[in-house]
């Protein structure tokens, strides 16, 4: 970690695994002989590039573009792009770290990797997007393969970009290679549920944890943030449960809708016209927008943060705690910042980190990767009981590692240590490379 000093983001990721997983070092101390975590926290490789594009006025444009190749020791590097003015090395760093040990908890066979450029794709034309897509994988191309390297979406990296993407590899590669991208539209390789696969499996992880105490999301009020792709379906399967999810964000401010979000509105408003979640309030009588402010100040039974990084604070989560939040289950990429953890955790919140909570998303481009290999597909119905089904063993698998190392309930420490396990064998198997 002293190669990377001015990285707080990924040190976070990096603090937060290691603080957990000494347990397990104690008990394999072959994993410390053999530099398990000196080589674990340095990426097997790291890409930075140039991307040049020209904008619709004819001007000339400059992003960097990024893809941390972090570990293959289990399968091809696998992660998200991310195109967000925030993007930098400490951020894809930190993603691709977790990626990891995600990755390893679905038991699909995928290593981890992520990647991005400081691109924002707000406000362009699909014209100026589609350029800047081609530019960036005129680089990007050559570090990828179905064998080798296969992105996904992430924030800013929704179905127009995967398509072009898509294209421009196939394009400059002359090879229509289904599998070194997933995410794909369903009629041209991508598999059903993979776009639904994120905010479904958030859902899916807090029904299991609410079931262990014989609880369940009907009836409940669950807090969204958010309004891309994780919130959106995150919402569905909540509502589809039986529960009533009645918040929306994005980085201007929030709704909230006692009346439970109106979703084919939040979708006309998100996903065709890409407008801001104030035009929701507009439209809809019992639903109100407050600029600004934190939507965790609204009262719930159950939060799913799914926008960015750190948007939940510990004044957020005391306020959470004191309306009497019962389980937050995290859709986005660490976006609880750790005292906010600890206090949910001490006040005896459920609660699910992302690295278990939204790997539904990765679990589903393993299956898309597994259909384009086969060249089959799978029905709707077949793909989302898969999705059930692995939600169910990474919850599993997270709550008997607590078990087994004396903290019962804390899936925080489970989910580090099981994927880390896995991770860690592999590595020892393999040798120093
Ligand atoms: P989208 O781009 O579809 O949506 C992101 C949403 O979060 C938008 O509403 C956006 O609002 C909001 N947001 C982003 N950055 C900020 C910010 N700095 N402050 C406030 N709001 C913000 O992304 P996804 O839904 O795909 O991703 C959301 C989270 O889920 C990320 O942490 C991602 O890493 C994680 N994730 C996604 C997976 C996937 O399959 N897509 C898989 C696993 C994790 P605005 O438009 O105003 O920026």
């Amino acid at each position: 970690l002293a190669r990377s000093p001015h990285e707080p983001e990924f040190q976070q990721a990096v603090h937060e695994v290691l603080g957990t997983i000494a347990p397990v070092l104690e008990q394999h101390p072959e994993y410390v002989e053999a530099g398990i975590l000196d080589r674990i926290v340095e990426p097997e490789r790291q890409i930075m590039f140039r991307v040049p594009w020209v904008d619709d006025a004819g001007k000339m444009q400059v992003n960097r573009g990024y893809r941390i190749q972090f570990s293959s020791v289990l399968g091809p590097y696998k992660g998200g792009l991310r195109f967000h003015p925030s993007v930098n090395l400490s951020i894809i760093k930190f993603l691709g770290f977790e990626q990891i040990f995600k990755n390893a908890l679905t038991g699909q066979g995928i290593g981890g990797a992520k990647g991005g450029s400081d691109f924002d794709p707000h406000g362009k034309s699909d014209a100026e997007v589609m350029r800047f897509c081609q530019s960036f994988m005129s680089e990007l191309y050559r570090h990828l393969g179905e064998h080798t390297d296969v992105p996904a979406g992430d924030i800013g990296v929704g179905g127009r970009e995967i398509g072009y993407l898509f294209g421009s590899y196939r394009k400059i590669t002359n090879r229509h290679e289904s599998g070194m991208f997933t995410g794909k539209g369903t009629g041209w390789g991508g598999a059903e549920v993979r776009t639904e696969a994120t905010g479904y499996g958030a859902v899916f992880f807090a029904q299991e944890m609410l079931a262990v105490h014989n609880e369940s999301l009907d009836g409940k009020r669950v807090g969204i943030s958010g309004s891309g792709n994780v919130a959106i379906y995150a919402i569905q399967k909540a509502t589809q449960l039986g529960a009533t999810a009645v918040t929306a964000s994005d980085s201007s401010g929030y709704v909230v809708d006692d009346a439970g979000i109106d979703l084919d509105l939040l979708r006309q408003i998100k996903e065709v016209e890409r407008g801001r979640i104030v035009e929701y309030a507009n439209r809809r009588s019992s639903a109100r927008f407050v600029e600004g402010g934190s939507v965790w100040e609204v009262p719930v039974d159950i939060a799913v943060p799914s926008a960015t990084q750190n948007e939940v604070s510990l004044a957020d989560a005391e306020a959470l705690i004191a309306n009497g939040v019962r389980a937050v289950s995290e859709g986005a990429n660490m976006p609880c910042v750790p005292d906010a953890v600890a206090a949910f955790q001490q006040a005896g919140v459920l609660f699910a980190p992302g690295k278990a909570a939204n790997a539904g998303g990765v679990a589903t481009s393993a299956l898309e990767m597994s259909q384009n290999a086969s060249r089959q597909r799978w029905s709707f119905g077949d793909s989302e009981n898969k999705l059930r089904e692995i939600m169910a063993d990474i919850h599993d698998a997270a709550f008997q590692a607590a078990d087994k190392y004396e903290v019962p309930g804390d899936y925080v420490t489970g989910a580090n240590i099981a994927g880390f396990q896995r991770v860690a064998t592999a590595m020892l198997a393999q040798g120093v490379i």
